[in-house]
């Protein structure tokens, strides 16, 4: 699909392609090959697309060629040209750091703004003149406030992974920064998802819109090698240990639901003698700085994120991604394996699953139209938990279940696609094994409602949905982080 356009086809100007040479870049992938030339065209823009697609690279090189083409005599301090808003401060970070990857080579200066660390050099910063800020919207909303940044000047909008927006609570920031933009503007939209939320956003923001989506949005699941191990939640943490130590991982990103659990795992992991570090929203900007940049450079071999903590990480040829718990929504799940098996790359995520999450289990299966492996693990014996029974029953209760749901709009296969596996109706049909049939003990005794075998929701804490962590409604942010190497952000 990508073969026939090379970047230079796209139009690019010469230091913009000089850039994108330098960052090894063959060719554009789909969405760039897609959104560049509408966004040079100077239309609005309606994108599907999600983290690990190239979207970042498909927004900024346009942009970059359009300042450069319209570049005006005299440029004000503090008054963007173009604003970017994105929901996270590393997504911030990493999307600041692509503009200044590929617009190294062009007389464009950028910033990055969020909350959480000092406003004075992001004040200092914003007294010369800026052509393209990054920002997450509750700092960018302080610095109107202050009037230390003019929005009178924005020529073109970005919002970025709106759906994130949403899902943290951003629509009214976004709505009060809109009525600071002047009118006449282009505005770009790239979302994962298009819910009806975000389909009103756009109507209100968006004007005539061009449309771009990536190919069918779970085929991350397709390069991704998934794996189920069924696990009471209590013997979760000895489970992951043994498996990270006995496999030699040395690079995993695991997923916990709350931010207390992300630190018991961590704590635990250390204590076994693995490098683990959590990242999540309670942590200070300089930890998760720190956090990330020793898994990037190789010294912490597991980071252990929350949801939101994990999103818009870009770290290349992520080898692992292990779901500590499966997250309420199912695309969430496909949000997180998406990590794994980028650019081509094969990938692994493993899932541990409690009997109480089998019914998200069989949610997630439904969205990605396939059976996820159940495997025993080799050379592991838990303490003590649940019969293979248990699990068993677990899952004929959920499958005779399906008929109702089949009708439901997230039912069936989202690939879009004939070839999606049949799910057997029953255990034991199909390709999927049931634990008693590949001899997986997965726990013996303990009943899923006592002792320590909680339910997902309950077990570490704040049992919110996964998307609307407890504090997740502003994550401050700031000019790049204290001491935040650049590069180390990026991982490039
Ligand atoms: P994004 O979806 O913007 O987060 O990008 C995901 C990853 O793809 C980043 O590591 C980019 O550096 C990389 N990338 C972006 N464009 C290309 C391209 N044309 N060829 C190969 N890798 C790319």
């Amino acid at each position: 699909m990508t073969a026939t356009v090379s970047f230079a086809d796209l139009g690019l100007a010469d230091p913009l392609l000089r850039a994108i040479a330098e960052t090894g870049y063959t060719a554009p992938t789909p969405i760039q090959a897609q959104a560049i030339p509408q966004v040079l065209k100077g239309g609005d823009l309606l994108a599907a697309a999600q983290t690990g697609t190239g979207k970042t690279a498909g927004f900024t090189l346009p942009i970059l060629h359009l300042l450069m083409q319209n570049t005006p005599a005299l440029k004000k301090p503090g008054r963007p040209r173009c604003l970017i808003m994105t929901p996270t401060r590393e997504l911030t970070a990493q999307v600041a750091e692509s503009v200044q990857t590929y617009g190294k080579h062009t007389p464009l200066t950028s910033m990055v703004m969020f909350g959480g660390v000092n406003i004075n050099p992001q004040i200092s910063a914003l007294r010369k003149p800026v052509d393209i800020l990054v920002a997450t919207p509750g700092r960018l909303l302080d610095h109107c406030g202050q009037k230390t940044v003019d929005l009178s000047g924005v020529e073109i909008l970005v919002l970025d992974e709106a759906d994130r927006m949403l899902d943290m609570g951003f629509i009214r920031d976004i709505r009060k920064v809109l009525a600071l933009l002047p009118k006449q503007r282009q505005n770009l939209l790239f979302s994962a998802t298009f819910s009806d939320e975000i389909r009103s956003l756009a109507r209100g923001v968006l004007n005539n819109p061009g449309e771009v989506s990536v190919t069918p949005r779970n085929t991350a699941t397709e390069l991704v090698t998934q794996t189920v191990h069924l696990i009471e939640q209590h013997n979760k943490r000895d489970l992951i240990s043994h498996i990270i130590r006995e496999s030699g991982w040395h690079q995993v990103l695991v997923f916990t639901r709350t931010k207390h659990g992300a630190n018991r795992l961590a704590e635990k992991l250390v204590k076994d003698g693995l490098t683990a570090a959590a990242i999540h929203g309670n942590k200070s900007q300089a930890a998760r700085t720190r956090a990330l940049a020793g898994f990037k450079d190789g010294k912490v071999a597991v980071l252990v994120a929350t949801d939101i903590a994990a999103r818009g990480l870009d770290i290349d040829q992520l080898p692992q991604v292990v779901n500590f718990e499966l997250p309420n929504v199912p695309e969430d799940y496909v949000h997180r394996i998406g990590r794994t098996g980028r650019a081509g790359a094969t990938g692994a995520a493993v899932s541990l699953v409690d009997s109480s999450e089998i019914k998200l289990l069989k949610g997630i299966e439904r969205v990605i139209g396939k059976t996820i492996e159940r495997r025993p693990v080799e050379g592991w014996t838990p303490p003590a938990g649940n019969s293979a029974a248990t699990y068993e029953r677990g899952e004929r209760d959920e499958d005779n279940r399906q008929p109702r749901r089949q009708g439901a709009p997230r039912g069936g296969n989202r690939n879009g696609g004939g070839n999606a596996e049949h799910r057997p109706s029953r255990p034991g049909q199909g390709p999927r094994q049931t634990p008693a049939a590949r001899g997986d003990r997965p726990a013996n005794g303990h009943r899923p409602d006592r002792g320590q075998a909680q339910s997902p929701r309950s077990a570490e804490g704040n049992g919110r949905p996964s998307g609307r962590p407890a504090g997740a409604g502003r994550p401050a942010g700031s000019n790049r982080p204290a001491g935040a190497p650049r590069a180390a952000l990026l991982g490039k």
